[in-house]
């Protein structure tokens, strides 16, 4: 089934199967104070998938594969449609990779990477629900702890 209740739009993205609890936070990955077009999203709609999910649509703009990668984190069954003339041509399914470089931030104080200038490195111990476990100290965060780079 189609869905309706947000607008179509003519040519941008549509970020579907997202759970509905972290649709905020995929929308504040995008940086969405930069977007000079109209977002929409809607959230609890019902979803064989997942229960209950959201969907964001964004208008004249496309994701770039660090901000796909990103949404992975967050929404391992979410599904990236490219919009062109109304008409989906092409539809990406998010996969989250084994190793997250340079994607999250770690907030332990006692890390490295928060003392010098280290590149971000986590190991994706398991997807559902989130694990992930820093490359240098070893802390292992959840999908509700963990901080992702904004840029
Ligand atoms: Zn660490």
């Amino acid at each position: 089934m189609k869905e309706r209740r947000i607008p179509a739009i003519k040519d941008g993205t549509v970020i579907d199967h997202i759970p509905s609890r972290d649709t905020f936070r995929i929308i504040r990955i995008l940086n969405p104070q930069e977007f000079k077009y109209p977002i929409n999203l809607a959230l609890n709609l019902d979803s064989k998938k997942i229960g209950s999910k959201g969907v964001i649509k964004i208008d004249s703009r496309f994701l770039t594969q660090s901000e796909v990668n990103k949404i992975a984190i967050l929404a391992p069954n979410a599904t990236v449609s490219i919009i062109k003339n109304y008409k989906a041509i092409e539809k990406i399914q998010v996969k989250l990779p084994e190793e997250l470089v340079g994607v999250l931030n770690c907030t332990n104080p006692v890390c490295i990477t928060s003392k010098e200038i280290v590149i971000s490195k986590f190991k994706v111990l398991r997807e559902e629900p989130l694990e992930v476990k820093c490359h240098y100290c070893e802390r292992v965060y959840g999908k509700d702890e963990v901080e992702i780079k904004r840029k």
